[in-house]
């Protein structure tokens, strides 16, 4: 077990109990923010989950909570309720350097449009999140500003890219949160923390003011300690926005009052191909415990086939890379952040900047990207992996013609140690296996918790659903929080 000494683990409580404590003047919205940045002081040295805070903005926020509730006016959805943002998404006024030295220093002229929506809602902007440089990565070791140190055990990994984002639900340093998911970045670090990550379909979420990495992958999503939580901020941040083109006009549901349905008759689909080779033991075990307790609560189980999963791997590296390589270009030293001092010629300037910025994760994939973009290579890797892609996407539309929702686990094993992969950029891409699938599909998914191993680190179980069916994995991960397992 992890010892006690190491473990900062607090669950916050429910956006329903704040709402009504705030709504009633039982807490003010003023004292719950100073508390949080209190135990923000005591326990971020420990987890390194903020980069930053936004006090000021987080107390005239406050302050308006409070005083819209001394009136007695109705309340917003988020009233006076503490969040942090992952730092790939810009707040006006605040640094936003998506984990990267590149961009140390630079402060956005606006508010991403999630974040405005929070805020909109009620909502208390605490901080902006500890990240993988530029969200490329699984473990949060890739951050230009050191590593975040996963709550349950300081010497593993709180997963990535979104770590910090887990980390501070997981410690009770913010209510909830927002984080990227572009190959798995919320999911992943949801499980390895024991919170809930939700993967909106793609289009769900605005992506204004998300910092890219790769455009037709990235979405952005909310952390949370519970599934009704989660889905209560996707209600807020989710709809249409004229700022993202790719935004949906799907109506939004009340995802959170969805998520009451219960799963009684739905019919569940398990992948063989998600329970092979690679799988550590206990992870299968806990989330065979999470179907059995499905079944229980009157769902069918059902097998299905997603036969070209061992593609996704290279397929994601290859597309996630390529639109990265052409994102990045935009760091030039010229308009953004860091600007090397020493350059004499406009290249040189490119050339140092650059240089001096990237760490070496993103230096990486920019190359693989530039290579399999280049005539010559574009048709052997890039078509042929976006040709898979759409093969992907039509073996999930074919699963669902059969089941409401697919489980597997979020993650091949849990938590590993700081430093235990660093080295291996390949072992890293491989344990992605479980969530880049729903990614190149522009599916759903849900991750919750299902249970721990015996050395107490979490296990998530990853539900996913149809395009727009977030409801359905609400319910399903709903069922699964409800066994306690
Ligand atoms: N771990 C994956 C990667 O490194 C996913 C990252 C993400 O979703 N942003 O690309």
């Amino acid at each position: 077990m992890p010892s006690e000494t190491t473990s900062y683990v607090e669950t916050p409580k429910s956006l329903a109990t704040l709402r009504e404590e705030i709504a009633s003047g039982k807490t003010k919205a003023t004292a719950l923010a100073a508390g949080y940045y209190e135990r923000i002081a005591q326990v971020n040295p420990h987890l390194n989950a903020y980069l930053n805070l936004t006090k000021e903005r987080a107390l005239a926020q406050a302050e308006r909570i409070d005083a819209l509730a001394a009136k007695g006016d109705p309340l917003p959805a988020l009233a006076g309720i503490p969040v942090g943002i992952k730092d790939t998404l810009v707040a006006k006024g605040a640094p936003s350097t998506a984990g990267s030295k590149i961009l140390a220093g630079y402060e956005a002229p606006y508010d991403a449009t999630p974040v405005a929506r929070l805020e909109a809602a009620g909502a208390v902007l605490l901080g902006k999140l500890n990240c993988d440089e530029f969200a490329m990565g699984g473990s949060n070791e890739n951050s230009a500003y050191g590593p975040v140190h996963n709550p349950v055990d300081l010497d593993r990994v709180p997963g990535g890219s979104s770590g910090g984002s887990a980390a501070a639900v997981a410690a009770n340093l913010a209510v909830a949160t927002l984080g990227s998911d572009t190959g798995g970045s919320i999911r992943q670090p949801a499980s390895f923390c024991g919170v809930v990550g939700v993967l909106p379909t793609y289009g769900r979420v605005s992506r204004y003011g998300l910092i890219a990495f790769a455009s037709s992958l990235d979405r952005v999503g909310p952390l949370a300690a519970n599934v009704r939580d989660a889905a209560t901020l996707l209600g807020v941040i989710a709809g249409y926005d004229e700022q993202d083109a790719t935004s949906s006009l799907v109506p939004v549901a009340d995802y959170a009052a969805e998520s009451d349905h219960g799963v009684e008759g739905l019919r569940i689909g398990v992948p063989a191909e998600y329970f092979a080779e690679g799988l550590d033991p206990e992870v299968r075990e806990k989330i065979e415990k999470g179907i059995e307790a499905l079944k229980a609560a009157g769902c069918t189980v059902k097998p299905v086939s997603l036969a070209h999963t061992k593609y996704a791997v290279p397929v994601y590296y290859l597309i996630a890379t390529a639109e990265a390589s052409a994102n990045l270009a935009r760091f030039d030293g010229v308009r953004y952040g860091h600007r090397s001092p020493e350059a004499k010629t406009l290249a040189g300037l490119y050339k140092n900047s650059r240089d001096e910025g990237f760490g070496p994760e993103v230096k990486r994939r920019i190359l693989l990207g530039t290579y399999a973009l280049s005539a010559g290579y574009y048709d052997a890797y890039y078509r042929k992996a976006q040709q898979v892609r759409r093969i992907l996407a039509e073996e999930f539309l074919t699963a669902f013609a059969d089941v409401d929702a697919i489980v597997t686990p979020t993650a091949p094993t849990p938590a590993f140690k700081i430093g235990e992969k660093a080295d291996d950029p390949l072992a890293m891409y491989l344990s992605d296996i479980y969530t880049v699938t729903a990614s190149l599909a522009g599916i759903c998914g849900v991750s919750v918790p299902c249970g721990k191993t015996a050395a107490g680190l979490p296990v998530g179980m990853q539900v996913l659903a149809r395009h727009f069916g977030e409801s359905t994995a609400f319910r399903v991960a709903r069922a699964v929080e409800a066994a306690g397992l």
